[in-house]
């Protein structure tokens, strides 16, 4: 959707197009229909066109919007403990190995939890090394 609009009262007069000073307006005539085309990267946000329109035509307002765009929506993987956000489905189908993928979904912190539980129980044995640096 154009971030340019123009509500019903626009008659196609053409004035903004005139008097646009970044040539960010134009038209199309083609058959019997005209067209009014506004280019976003080319548009000053000046208000202009706006400014000159005789019908009151142009709801400028769109065009200061600082909005955000959705641009794609992926199905996302979450730590199944605590449900931390981790990765795509797409992103896991490329980039996670096999072996990653047989175990659970686990973000990073839990993923070091659960490797440390499985480490074997170790002794500390202080060496004589250690015994002449106390
Ligand atoms: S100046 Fe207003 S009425 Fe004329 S073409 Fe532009 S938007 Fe439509
Ligand atoms: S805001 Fe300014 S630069 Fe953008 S279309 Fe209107 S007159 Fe042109």
């Amino acid at each position: 959707m154009s971030y340019f609009r123009v509500n019903d009262k626009c008659n196609g007069c053409l004035s903004c197009v005139e008097n646009c000073p970044a040539s960010a307006l134009s038209y199309n005539d083609r058959v019997d229909q005209r067209t009014l085309q506004h280019n976003m990267t080319k548009c000053a946000r000046c208000g202009q066109c706006w400014r000159v329109c005789p019908q009151e035509a142009i709801e400028f307002q769109h065009l200061l919007t600082g909005q955000w765009d959705d641009v794609v929506t992926l199905d996302l993987l979450r730590c199944q403990v605590c449900g931390e956000p981790m990765y795509t489905t797409p992103y896991q189908q490329k980039f996670i190995n096999e072996a990653d993928l047989s175990s659970h979904a686990l973000c990073p912190q839990h993923r070091q939890r659960q490797a440390a539980s499985k480490r074997p129980f170790s002794i500390s044995v202080k060496t004589p090394s250690k015994l002449e640096n106390k």
